[in-house]
């Protein structure tokens, strides 16, 4: 049965538009840049682009994994380009961002997994923008030597974020090709090599799990010395996607909200809206004055 629940009126999105809008998008065209906002057809990215806030996908717009819930074309990607570091120093310098976001496809064709091309990227919009403070949202780089995380890590990001996305349960028909506990291994690793560097996960919900399976990612996730969460409502962006099981209730997410600050989380995000990179600079900025 491939019926798909109603979308309820607490997933209301506002089309993008108006001069904020789409002068981020010109920043972003001109230097050919791809973003997540709109690869995965994200609900906020009205919201997001007006106030220049954007996430950018390093290494390609093709991706070697096929996870079932998401939009990325799955191929052979490109060869890296060695120049795409130098463009994203200059977008985030034009966007004058207090705060960015860096993902990546995965690059299961590159011997480190595009470790370097993330920390190359990472020096020069430091480089360019000192003040700016760097997240980045990293593959799991499952199938490289283990030392490549510390390219990344030496690299110095402010957040390292890798989302485990959903429960141990459902990697098989979410998240085919990876490994739930090895991403688990990849957080809690980076917070060895510098205990400093805050660290950050995140699942969607509505794919099938259960409460109890959510509260374990929490617990496991804490094991691991992550710092911060973020759950967001999965919603399916075509019909050849991971079906929609259910809608999370507003509710319900605060609820998971309250339970994920009693077991020790520095920050939490947990509402339908919430994507991995939703509201993520203010969230930060407002950390780091407390
Ligand atoms: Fe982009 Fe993240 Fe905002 Fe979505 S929530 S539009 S992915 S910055
Ligand atoms: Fe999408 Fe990332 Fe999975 Fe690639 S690895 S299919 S970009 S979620």
């Amino acid at each position: 049965d491939n019926a798909q629940p109603k979308k309820p009126d607490w997933i209301r999105v506002k089309a993008p538009g108006g001069e904020g809008y789409l002068k981020t998008r010109e920043i972003m065209r001109e230097h050919r840049l791809s973003t997540v906002c709109e690869e995965a057809g994200c609900p906020n990215v009205g919201e997001c682009w007006s106030q220049g806030h954007a996430t950018m996908m390093i290494m390609g717009d093709i991706c070697t994994r096929g996870c079932t819930f998401c939009n990325v074309a799955t191929g052979r990607p490109e060869a890296l380009d060695v120049f795409e570091p130098g463009r994203v120093a200059d977008a985030v310098q034009k966007l004058g961002l207090n705060h960015v976001v860096i993902t990546s496809v995965d690059r299961d064709d590159v011997d480190d997994g595009g470790a370097e091309h993330f920390a190359q990227t990472i020096r020069a919009v430091r480089h360019r923008s000192p003040d700016t403070t760097i997240e980045i949202l990293t593959p799991d780089f499952l199938k490289c030597d283990p030392s490549v995380l510390e390219t990344v890590v030496e690299a110095k990001p402010d957040v390292f974020n890798h989302n485990l996305e959903t429960v141990p349960g459902l990697y098989p028909s979410v998240r085919p090709g990876a490994r739930y506990f090895h991403s688990l291994r990849l957080l809690q690793r980076v917070k060895e090599l510098d205990p400093s560097m805050f660290t950050k996960s995140g699942i969607m919900v509505g794919l099938g799990e259960d409460r109890q399976g959510v509260q374990q990612v929490m617990d496991d996730m804490r094991a691991a010395d992550v710092d911060f969460l973020t759950i967001g409502q999965y919603l399916q962006p075509t019909s050849k996607h991971h079906r929609v099981d259910r809608f999370v209730t507003p509710e319900e997410f605060a609820a998971y909200e309250k339970t994920a600050y009693g077991k020790g989380f520095l920050m939490v995000s947990a509402t339908p809206l919430t994507r991995s990179s939703y509201h993520a600079g203010d969230d930060f900025a407002q950390l780091r004055a407390a």
